[in-house]
């Protein structure tokens, strides 16, 4: 079954492929293959991103023996000393570095093209040379921790073509500093450091963060530095060391013990510092950026949060928890099947499963009844009966997500599971063990199970004082039955059973069902007689354990606050305009962008990429040559107009550029696309004022006539 689906979107997938090539080999593209490669796992998506052969057995042979992060730091040193491909110097590690990202994002973004945008050395006051990698914006996709360690990987490949260590100025470390808070200001970072972690990072880092400007902003302190080659504010450069190296500090430590990279042992002192603040900072991140109309579930680490139970259910894994259906249902059913939970811990969010081996909510009803609801028709039949939610029940996380966040393990809900760890083995495997009785229950108790998980009350939400007060009221005014517990109402013992989730009924009195176990948490004989004195200090945990005189564990350790995303965020991204194709009109096309009205014009004025007709030996802006031929990318001199392949003109050393402006008939552009679709006529075509792409090539207008 499993396998007839995938071959079947492999073949599906293939046809696709097909009809693209056949498409692409009528030359009308700017490349003459469809450009995304297929590849069949990591290894092989790294190899074709970065178009070096063999790449792929290489971390295919390194991943067999390192980590991922291991392989993506020791690959560089392959290109450093000729092992894979034909790289020196400065390239090798450039190679090194945009491989190491592509490896630890998997291939899927961005980043390791466009994220750095190059590499480049400058040069220290004792004359030895040091790199700068210039990151760009989209280096944000790769995340911190990637981030982090391409500076690692320049660094330990750099050394080994031999660059030596960055040494800033004084004023280029209080560039940084100004910079980053700048950056702050204007975008956001999930992370800023503080004056003290920027100048450590920066006196420390032996490779020289440097950037695009991404911001129209300027720094006003610390401007025109020699060594700095632009005041504009460097986007890539505060994501780099905040969100990259001061956030992820703990992570790339490890890699460097591990690799015994010793010009980076200063990162471990950075560590210490970040893990006691580490705490705090978890429960307070997830409430900023509340919004308006998106519910906070629970406060951070507060009772009636979500309860953490470890685990994964089939519809589960990475950024992904599980919530009982019922809880979706109860709480109205704001939370519904992938909706986006910004969470207290381990990650920042995740998409919500439903998930029905967990617990639910514990809800009061209008009627005074407490209950758990485990089910979803259960909880249907409540709706429009439910006074409050008491508990939210259980939230199913994984333990791959505190690995891959770097949480340390929080203890989980005292669930099942962790029960059977700590029963005698003549226990495991007895009936009704997951739903007993309150007799069976206490019977597992005196053979040295600690109390069942069905009886464990939340004894660590309430006080000594409460847990007093409940068990001297229970001790004077109940009746036992030896089943039920009936005691007289009353607000104060109510409120403290709804701290401790007892279910409970209200009809003239209060009756709790099956309550032995409760009875002897509370010390109580079956007659109500106190059997063990309940201690003068301590809390209310510790002092059940000692008047039950059995082990009850804490139910709830640990509950996670959460409050609901924005799952729009995830919404497809539409360009504003809404253009049929990516040909650029300047500003013929009028506030519509329409190219039927610029080819009413006639001839327009375009910014398009400079080409070259082998056959006619002549500049031209077309893909296909008017003679037919297919023509190729270029650049020009803007001062000579020279046409040449080289970055300097040859002949007056100035920049060239890829692009030009271009006198372009637009009417014969678009009459003779129509004409080769057989389309007569077209209502409308919106193209774009202009193309943001480095060489500016524009899509074929068939593309757009066949998509409007
Ligand atoms: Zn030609
Ligand atoms: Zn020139």
């Amino acid at each position: 079954m499993i396998e007839d689906y995938f071959s079947r979107l492999e073949d599906e997938m293939k046809k696709c492929y097909e009809i693209a090539k056949e498409a692409r080999r009528r030359r009308e593209d700017p490349t003459l293959e469809p450009e995304i490669p297929v590849a069949r796992d990591l290894a092989e998506r790294v190899e074709r991103l970065m178009g070096v052969p063999g790449l792929a057995e290489m971390i295919r042979e390194y991943n067999s023996r390192h980590s991922l992060e291991e392989t993506a730091i020791l690959i560089g040193s392959e290109f450093a000393k000729g092992g894979i491909g034909n790289f020196k110097g400065i390239k090798a590690v450039e190679m090194a570095v945009r491989t190491a990202i592509a490896i630890l994002t998997g291939g899927v973004v961005a980043a390791p093209i466009d994220g750095i945008a190059k590499l480049g050395e400058g040069r220290n006051d004792d004359g030895t040379k040091f790199l700068r990698v210039y990151y760009a914006g989209p280096i944000r996709s790769a995340g911190g921790t990637a981030q982090a360690l391409s500076v690692l990987v320049a660094d330990y490949v750099g050394n080994l073509v031999g660059y030596s260590r960055y040494i800033p100025y004084e004023e280029e470390i209080e560039r940084y500093i100004e910079e980053i808070s700048l950056y702050r200001r204007i975008a956001s970072l999930q992370y800023t450091p503080s004056e003290d972690e920027i100048r450590f990072i920066v006196s420390n880092c032996p490779v020289c963060i440097d950037g695009e400007p991404t911001e129209k902003e300027e720094v006003s302190g610390y401007r025109n530095l020699r060594r700095v080659e632009t005041n504009r504010v460097r986007g890539g450069v505060a994501l780099v060391i905040a969100e990259g190296l001061a956030l992820k500090a703990p992570k790339i430590a490890k890699y460097v013990e591990k690799l015994n990279l010793e010009s980076w042992n200063w990162i471990k002192k950075l560590t210490m510092k970040e893990e006691k603040e580490e705490e705090k900072e978890d429960s307070e991140k997830f409430m900023r950026e509340v919004i308006a109309g998106r519910p906070v579930l629970s406060h951070p680490s507060r009772p009636g949060g979500f309860r953490l139970r470890y685990g994964r259910a089939r519809n589960t894994g990475f950024a992904s928890a599980g919530l009982n259906p019922a809880t979706m249902v109860i709480l109205d059913e704001f939370i519904a099947v992938g909706t986006q939970l910004k969470l207290e811990l381990p990650g920042k969010a995740a998409g919500i499963s439903p998930v029905d081996s967990i617990e639910g909510p514990t809800v009061r009803l209008l009627n005074g009844d407490v209950l758990r609801v485990d089910d979803i028709e259960s909880a249907m039949k409540l709706k429009g009966k439910v006074d409050e939610i008491l508990d939210l029940g259980e939230i199913l996380i994984n333990y791959g997500d505190f690995l891959e966040n770097n949480h340390r393990l929080l203890p989980p809900s005292y669930s099942l599971e962790i029960w059977l760890q700590e029963v005698p083995v003549e226990i495991m495997g007895l009936r009704n063990v997951e739903d007993p009785t309150g007799e069976e229950a206490l019977r597992w108790c005196e053979m040295g199970a600690p109390l069942h998980p069905k009886f464990t009350y939340l004894w660590h939400d309430i006080s000594l004082e409460e847990l007093k007060a409940l068990c001297s009221y229970v001790e004077r005014n109940g009746r036992f039955d030896g089943e039920n517990l009936r005691i007289p109402f009353d607000e104060r013992v109510k409120e403290i059973l709804e701290k401790l989730l007892v279910p409970h009924k209200v009809r003239e009195e209060l009756i709790i069902e099956d309550a032995k176990p409760l009875i002897r948490s509370l010390g109580l004989s079956d007659e109500l007689k106190r059997i063990r004195e309940i201690p003068a200090s301590g809390t209310a945990l510790e002092a059940v354990n000692q008047i039950s005189g059995f082990k009850i564990r804490a139910r709830a350790p640990t509950r996670i606050g959460a409050r609901m995303g924005r799952p729009e965020k995830a919404k497809e991204r539409k360009m504003k305009a809404s253009p049929h194709v990516l040909f650029p009109l300047g500003e013929s096309g009028g506030r519509m962008r329409s190219i039927i009205e610029a080819a009413d014009k006639g001839t327009v004025k375009l910014t398009l990429n400079v080409r070259f007709c082998p056959k006619c030996q002549k500049e031209t802006p077309l893909i296909r040559c008017e003679c037919g031929e297919r023509t190729f990318s270029m650049r020009k001199c803007s001062s000579c107009g020279r046409i040449t392949s080289e970055e300097l003109c040859p002949r007056c050393k100035k920049q060239t550029s890829e692009f030009s402006e271009y006198e372009v008939n637009l009417r014969e552009i678009l009459d003779k696309a129509l004409r080769e679709l057989q389309i007569s006529s077209l209502k409308e075509l919106k193209g774009v004022k202009e193309l943001m792409s480095a060489r500016r090539t524009p899509e074929p207008l068939e593309k757009g006539i066949i998509r409007a």
